[in-house]
């Protein structure tokens, strides 16, 4: 693999990344801002070896390069370094804030939140000091999190069996979507632990002197009034991604979801890569709750896919014709552009999606097998039929796969063209099929916030209208341009695309 692989992170899924490339020969380096690095017990120690190289207190300030040649600046212990990697892993913990504040409490022996419980209380001799009666709340004032619910529900169904502890679980939105909550609940309801849901009243909530609560509350069922005054109440908390998550999304130049996690929502990165090839993030660095065995294998496989010798058909920039307008460098989603004298592609970081090539205004950029503005020789169909004749350009992501599978009629005066991503169809490919005999033209992209590269959709949507403006002007009519949205699952809907456009087209006829 060359360059060790460096991991920053100390959790679960950092160190079973480690180990299974230890495992497969490669270096690693494992940093952390936390000081001394803690091997957590379900990953076992990594040896302090030759190919394992520790940097805890370490702060990432920078990465250069692609994929098999990075470069990562960090600052350790006030002292700046720099590592040749040859890909990177951000596998830190999720933060959890406690939602005791939401419910008018304050830490106390009485009170913990559910980390704490889960860490310090729920051990048998703890638990044996409770009493008789835990209550959990979670998802009462504000909406729960699946993982949340999961643990409270598991805590709950520990304590009530193997504890004798009475627990009750107050709640008002219990998320049970996820694979197997249904079944826990269930679970924990036939063991005796007692789920008060409240839908239209809110318990009252009062802290003593001695930290612990009473609650007071209608039951919703009976109308009855009812008090609780458990030994301990626990109290669910809200996942969010680590403080530090921003600052290495922008360090390591990453795409983050809604929420700030290091993964876009964009289903074509799924499991673990980001938009950088040869970056990945895993564990909680980009979604709650998933299991670091998992997050460790997919991580080693994404990386050896990006580090293996890059294809010979990514994008190239022609020097004579370029004239460094450096549209490119800003276009590129995937970061595969790069500027020292002159812009160049990092073929181990391009994604050959082709959108720098269509925005260059040079036309310098050159892929091959997607020769710039040239259109597959049977783009004029056979005239044997007397629809309309089109051509649908279709990302090779989902457009197309649903194009195949599609039950089109008159199929041969449809010219399908596939194209890496929605973002390669540069405005003249979008106007060249009228001067070759075509009726219409369709562009058929990824929905939002689905495109692989994220832009792709952007430009073609964009690029779309403006032919359409022209095809106004020049008397052809912007009705015979058309963009849509198709998932690859939606061959049905491609057929229906395609049927009604013909349908307008055949009135644009007369
Ligand atoms: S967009 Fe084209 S002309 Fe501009 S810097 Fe890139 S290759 Fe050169
Ligand atoms: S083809 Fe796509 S990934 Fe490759 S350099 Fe161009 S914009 Fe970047």
């Amino acid at each position: 693999m060359g360059d060790p692989v460096f991991i920053f992170g100390d959790t679960d899924a950092a160190w079973l990344t480690a180990r299974h490339l230890r495992a497969a020969g490669a270096e690693v380096i494992v940093a952390s801002g936390r000081t001394p690095l803690e091997t957590p017990p379900a990953a076992g120690r990594l040896p302090e070896t030759p190919g394992v190289e520790l940097l805890p207190g370490a702060v990432p300030t920078g990465c250069r390069g692609a994929a098999g040649a990075f470069e990562v600046s960090l600052v350790v212990g006030g002292r700046p370094i720099t590592r040749a990697v040859s890909a990177v892993v951000i596998a830190e913990a999720e933060e959890r804030l406690p939602l005791l504040a939401a419910y008018g409490v304050a830490p106390a022996a009485g009170v913990v939140s559910l980390s704490r419980f889960g860490r310090d209380e729920l051990s048998p001799d703890a638990a044996a000091g409770k009493g008789p009666q835990v209550v959990f709340i979670s998802g009462l004032f504000t909406e729960s999190h699946p993982h949340m619910a999961a643990e409270v529900m598991r805590a709950a169904l520990k304590l009530q069996t193997e504890r004798g502890v009475h627990a009750a679980i107050l709640t008002g939105n219990l998320k049970v979507a996820s694979n197997g909550l249904e079944a826990l609940c269930r679970e924990a309801r036939a063991a005796g632990v007692l789920f008060v849901k409240f839908t239209g009243t809110r318990p009252e909530i009062r802290q003593g002197a001695d930290g612990r609560v009473s609650i007071d509350f209608i039951d919703e069922l009976t109308a009855d009034a009812g008090r609780m005054r458990p030994q301990l109440l626990v109290v669910d908390e809200q996942p969010a991604p680590s403080r530090a998550a921003s600052e290495l999304a922008r360090v390591f130049g990453l795409e983050t979801d809604g929420s700030g996690f290091g993964q876009a929502d964009n289903v074509h990165r799924l499991p673990v890569a980001t938009n950088r090839r040869g970056i990945v993030v895993a564990g909680g660095a980009r979604s709650i709750g998933a299991d670091p065995a998992t997050e460790a294998a997919s991580a080693v496989l994404e990386i050896l896919g990006a580090v293996a010798a890059a294809p010979g058909d990514r994008a190239a920039i022609e020097p004579g014709r370029c004239i460094r307008c450096l549209t490119c460098l800003r276009v590129c989603p995937h970061h595969a552009v790069t500027l020292e004298s002159r812009p160049a592609v990092a073929p181990a970081a391009c994604e050959r999606c082709g959108i720098c090539a269509a925005e260059c205004p040079r036309g310098a950029i050159r892929i091959p097998g997607l020769e710039a503005d040239a259109l597959p020789a049977e783009i004029t169909p056979a005239a044997s039929t007397a629809a309309p004749r089109l051509v649908a350009f279709c990302c090779s992501r989902s457009a197309a796969l649903a194009a195949r599978s599609a039950e089109v009629l008159d199929r041969e005066a449809l010219t399908v063209v596939e194209v890496p991503c929605a973002g390669r169809i540069s405005p003249q490919m979008l106007l060249g099929p009228f001067g070759r005999g075509a009726e219409g033209v369709l562009v058929l992209t990824c929905h939002a916030d689905n495109c692989h590269s994220r832009e792709g959709r952007g430009f073609a949507h964009r690029r779309t209208e403006l032919a359409a403006a022209f095809l106004a002007l020049s008397g052809i009519g912007a009705d015979r341009i058309k963009v849509v949205s198709l998932a690859a699952n939606m061959a049905s809907e491609f057929a229906q695309t395609v049927a009604d456009f013909r349908r307008n087209l055949l009135t644009l006829r007369t």
